[in-house]
């Protein structure tokens, strides 16, 4: 298993611009800055004010679209839309990499899409029945074809149709010849930022796609909102009934990169405060204090500065060890964990290490990564983790295991120690983890975060689950029948 499979692995990024003479161009660099919310796949599709031109294909960004590319090339036009995937099935990557694109009665649409929705298996049966083919497994079609059954005119219109019959957590961009579009479901599990560059409205994942382009950020795609960018201007709509709002709030754990602010609050700032309520929670005299990098760098140093216990790089990531990297023979297969990570044991040599990460899923990289600080000469070993357990696996848009691979929904945190051999081990509270992003605490009539991977409070209904059968649940990398 590799480290990024032990891990919760968002599934995709979006990005829209609209009226940009190098809209293809900046697309290409706006995905490069959300790489890391997939690195399976990019696509893009341009307008060039004749055609639609499409171009998606497996790999990352740099190497889809990178210097000299010939499918960069191509992407002529003033507007554009984008999408990263992260897959972790190979076979069923080329059909569905989006943007996905569709002929409907209207006119052509390119859509683009984060999150997944909860009710795709039974609409995507209902529309078999009614004899639609589907190309692919993804639920971006499923939108498509709902769409293209409307019986309304206009294309937001049909947009609208579509999105009042899915339940989900989606943050998805669409372009026809004359718009652009993004809509955020009405719980705004995903993010979604409306930017602007030149007089061009931006629409992306995160705000460090706009940072990457230079654009300023105009402000965040409220929950339930659709954009329209025209040539006129931009219109806001509220086509959907009000519903709480629940934010990821995993995307301040880990997903989000660290530069973006997302929902107002700066993801390195509140990662750090992570780790100051870590270390207030769950103290323990130490000598040293050190991150797994780079997810746990943040936290970690919040928990230096709370304790005052000095923070060191105690583990050296290598940062050329990429998805694609094959083992070169079994021989030094074993070598496991220490392709991507090494310990610093100058510095970690006879002393009490307080180890900090983000995120414990199955806890088989966990348990490599104390064995080989331990084995680098600590004393000690307490494992400190920037997230409550994650007991649940999650349905609105993030790679997560089966619930029973999830090793804090099978042990107890005694249990889970044991396991990873740690001399002690102890997570951020969910008080801890809301405190850290500015509220109170976690309020249990009215969560204001979806939070349910460690409570198990599903805001949005999860309808393609049947009988209590979580893995029934159709995600966006599961094949379809
Ligand atoms: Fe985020 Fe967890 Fe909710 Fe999924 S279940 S949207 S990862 S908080």
């Amino acid at each position: 298993m590799s480290f990024a499979e032990d891990r919760f692995n968002e599934e995709c990024a979006v990005f829209g611009i609209f009226g940009h003479a190098d809209a293809g161009a900046l697309t290409v660099l706006g995905l490069h800055a959300l790489q890391h919310r997939g690195q399976e796949a990019a696509g893009i599709v341009t307008y060039d004010g004749i055609q639609f031109i499409a171009e998606r294909h497996p790999g990352l960004v740099g190497d889809v679209f990178g210097k000299n590319s010939a499918h960069a090339q191509k992407l002529k036009g003033t507007q554009a839309v984008g999408h990263t995937r992260y897959s972790t099935t190979g076979g069923s990557v080329a059909r569905n990499i989006q943007p996905m694109f569709a002929d409907l009665a209207g006119g052509g649409i390119a859509i683009a899409h984060n999150g997944n929705l909860t009710n795709a298996r039974a609409l995507r049966a209902e529309l078999v029945r009614e004899g639609a083919i589907f190309q692919s497994t993804s639920d971006t079609e499923t939108i498509i074809h709902l769409m293209a059954r409307s019986t309304y005119n206009p294309v937001v219109d049909r947009l609208v149709g579509a999105l009042k019959q899915i339940t989900g957590a989606y943050s998805l961009v669409a372009l026809t010849g004359r718009k652009l579009i993004g809509a955020r479901d009405p719980f705004g599990v995903r993010p979604l930022v409306l930017g602007q560059l030149d007089g061009a409205p931006v629409l992306a994942s995160e705000t460090c796609a706009l940072d990457i382009i230079g654009a300023d950020l105009v402000r965040d795609v409220e929950p339930g909102e659709i954009i329209v960018a025209t040539r006129d201007g931009i219109e806001s709509f509220f086509p959907f009934k009000p519903r709480p709002q629940r934010f990821c709030i995993f995307e301040y754990v880990y997903f989000a990169r660290p530069d973006s602010t997302v929902e107002g609050r700066n993801v390195y700032e509140a990662r750090k405060r992570i780790g100051e309520e870590l270390a207030r929670e769950a103290p323990v005299a130490a000598d040293i204090v050190i991150p797994v990098p780079d997810s746990g760098v943040p936290a970690a140093l919040g928990y230096a500065a709370e304790s005052g216990i000095p923070f060191e790089l105690g583990i050296i990531r290598n940062h050329y060890v990429g998805r694609t990297f094959i083992e070169p023979s079994d021989r030094i297969r074993h070598l496991g964990v220490k392709l991507k990570h090494n310990p610093n044991g100058a510095m970690l040599k006879g002393k009490r290490v307080v180890l900090v990460d983000d995120s414990i899923v199955r806890g088989t990289t966990s348990k490599k990564i104390v064995e080989m600080v331990r084995d680098a000469g600590a004393a000690e070993v307490h494992f400190r983790i920037a997230s409550p357990p994650t007991t649940n696996s999650c349905f609105y848009g993030v790679d997560t295991p089966n619930e029973e691979e999830l090793l804090a929904h099978a042990m107890t945190v005694e249990e889970m120690r044991l396991h990873i051999k740690a001399d002690s081990l102890a997570f951020v509270s969910i008080d801890g983890l809301y405190r850290a992003t500015g509220q109170a605490r976690r309020d249990p009539a009215h969560p204001q975060f979806c939070d349910a991977c460690f409570s198990g409070d599903y805001p949005i209904e999860l309808s393609d689950i049947a009988g209590g059968r979580k893995d029934a649940q159709l995600s966006l990398l599961a094949e379809v029948a």
